[in-house]
């Protein structure tokens, strides 16, 4: 049985673990970094934490006999993209990654591009703005230094204590979203900017359509710089798929 470890933490991840867990000659391992107390259920065994980098990926790779191994991961997840590139080449598994391509700016779009979190939080400016921010919890910190704004801050797992910002509302919420449930929740917090990074994906694109409904301008965070990609790359779930249970059966069982 050939042995399958997918770097997850996303909802493609997911599905492509779902999709190959019906090929009885396949073991499917997902593994997730461990920071979602409850992951929403899915296919093939689970795994969870760190590896210890690059040489503890390729430890684990060589000892679960791993034979291919799939970067599903977020596009703003670098760490362990570039972990993967190091490990696989360490062990000589096969490693193909699934890579959403970012969003693309559409007429009625009002993008201001910025490089990073705490770019976006420098953009901002002076006069006080009701921001939404759906950058994940752990990226507030540059925001607590411009306390003249009210934040609307989304995120998976409650942000804890110590990263609150001072004047808040905290909304938990787990993606696909609805653009109509958007377009009422920015309208409804009178949000006058939105911040988000760029993602892409269909999960979390309703955000940015209702601000475009609602002429509400956007900051979008720039990606960071791709670790060395892999040479076989997928943008679409189903053909990576296709390509790992044609792997499968050129090894034979
Ligand atoms: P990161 O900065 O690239 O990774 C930090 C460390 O977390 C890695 O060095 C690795 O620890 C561990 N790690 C990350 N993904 C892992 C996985 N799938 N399995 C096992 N260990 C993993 O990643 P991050 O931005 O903190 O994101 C963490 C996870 O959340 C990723 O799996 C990603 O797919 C998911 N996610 C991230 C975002 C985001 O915006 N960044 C959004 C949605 C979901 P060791 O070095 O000890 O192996």
């Amino acid at each position: 049985m050939r042995h399958v470890l997918i770097l997850g933490g996303t909802s493609e991840a997911r599905l492509v673990a779902a999709r190959l867990a019906e090929h009885a000659d396949l073991k499917i391992t997902l593994s997730l970094a461990g920071r979602t107390k409850n992951p929403l259920p899915h296919a093939g065994a689970l795994r969870s934490g760190g590896f210890g980098g690059a040489d503890g990926l390729a430890q684990y790779l060589r000892h679960e006999k791993v034979e291919l191994l799939i970067d599903a991961t977020h596009p703003f997840a670098a760490r362990i993209s570039s972990n993967a590139a190091r490990a696989a080449e360490a062990s000589s598994v096969p490693l193909i990654a699934l890579d959403r391509p970012a969003w693309i700016e559409r007429a009625g779009d009002r993008w201001s591009k910025v490089e990073s979190v705490e770019a976006a939080a420098e953009a901002l400016g002076d006069a006080p703005r009701t921001v939404f921010l759906g950058i994940g919890r752990q990226h507030l910190a540059p925001f607590a230094k411009k306390p003249q704004h009210f934040y609307v801050v989304r995120s998976v797992e409650p942000v804890e204590q110590a990263m609150c910002l001072p004047r808040a509302r905290y909304i938990l919420g787990r993606g696909p979203f609805h653009e109509a449930d958007e377009r009422r929740l920015l309208a409804e917090a009178q949000v006058d900017l939105l911040v988000s990074r760029n993602s892409g994906g269909e999960a979390a694109y309703p955000k940015i359509a209702a601000a475009r409904a609602l002429g509400v301008p956007v900051f979008m965070i720039a990606r960071p710089p791709a670790a060395a990609r892999p040479r076989i790359l997928f943008t679409e779930p189903e053909a990576l798929v296709a390509h790992v249970v044609a792997f499968a059966n050129e090894r034979g069982a």
